[in-house]
């Protein structure tokens, strides 16, 4: 029988949403989670909750078992992943502060385990659309009803990290039009969809990349900065989580529920 419906990989501002707490170690066949698995009731709904870079952050981007953490939730009964996360602007337009519910990324890791189709079973999902669209539309809906400063679609640029951009990398990056930079949307969204997963990306940001002209502030971001706008914005992005659960309908019908339909080869 499954433990939770729906899966939240994000901060630690989380656990004081959840009721009834109980927590729950996973295995999995690619390795251990971040963390134990936090399991509870949120607004009526049973949710996982795993914090993506351990309770205590100490697992850098390039250095999270993506793969462990989409399986658990998998395991666990999950269909459902709300992926908040802490991002970079790449664009003036788009403000410290702003929400962005991005509807494509770009990748620009290296060496990441970004598959559970290693063989002898083998696929090739589509990434055409990699979020899903319903879980965007109840992100969408909610946000504008709290009146946060929003940014309906957008295009994230994962880096491996853990440094940030040169400026002429960031520069490159903005001139191809994408508003959004961060180091761990990939694999995380993809390995989602590998799992007929439905994904949702919620980027909260915390600065302008360094390579943004007109950037009011001319020093580089620092990654203590970035940590206390998050933790500014943590209650922000609770009650966004909180409002939309009670939204997300129980049955699917989105391209996410049968993404390997005619994806497998073989
Ligand atoms: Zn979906």
């Amino acid at each position: 029988m499954a433990s939770a419906e729906i899966g939240v990989i994000g901060g630690s501002g989380f656990y004081s949403l959840i009721e009834g707490a109980e927590e729950r170690l996973v295995e999995t066949p690619y390795g251990p989670p971040s963390d134990v698995v936090t399991l509870g009731v949120v607004a009526g709904r049973a949710v996982a909750f795993l914090p993506r870079h351990g309770r205590h952050h100490d697992l850098p981007p390039h250095g999270i078992n993506y793969r462990a953490n989409i399986y658990a939730l998998k395991a666990l009964g999950c269909t459902r992943i709300l992926g908040p996360c802490a991002a970079g602007s790449l664009q003036p337009h788009v403000r410290p502060g702003d929400l962005v519910i991005c509807d494509q990324y770009v990748d620009r890791t290296s060496a990441r385990r970004d598959t559970f189709y290693d063989g002898p079973v083998i696929a090739h999902v589509s990434m055409a659309e990699p979020y899903c669209p319903t879980l965007r539309a109840g992100a969408i809906e909610t946000a504008r009803r709290l009146e946060w400063r929003l940014h309906e679609r957008g295009t994230v640029v994962v880096i491996q990290g853990p440094r940030f951009s040169t400026k002429s990398e960031s520069r490159w990056f903005r001139a191809q039009g994408w508003e959004v930079i961060n180091m761990t949307q990939y694999p995380e969204c993809a390995l989602a969809r590998e799992l007929e997963l439905c994904y949702v990306n919620l980027s909260l940001i915390t600065d302008y990349d360094v390579g943004v002209e007109g950037d009011p502030t001319a020093a580089p971001v620092t990654a203590q900065e970035v940590l206390v706008k998050f933790r500014e914005n943590t209650a922000r992005l609770r009650e966004l989580i909180l409002r939309m659960m009670p939204a997300i309908p129980a049955e699917r019908t989105c391209l996410c529920a049968t993404a390997l339909r005619h994806a497998r080869v073989g």
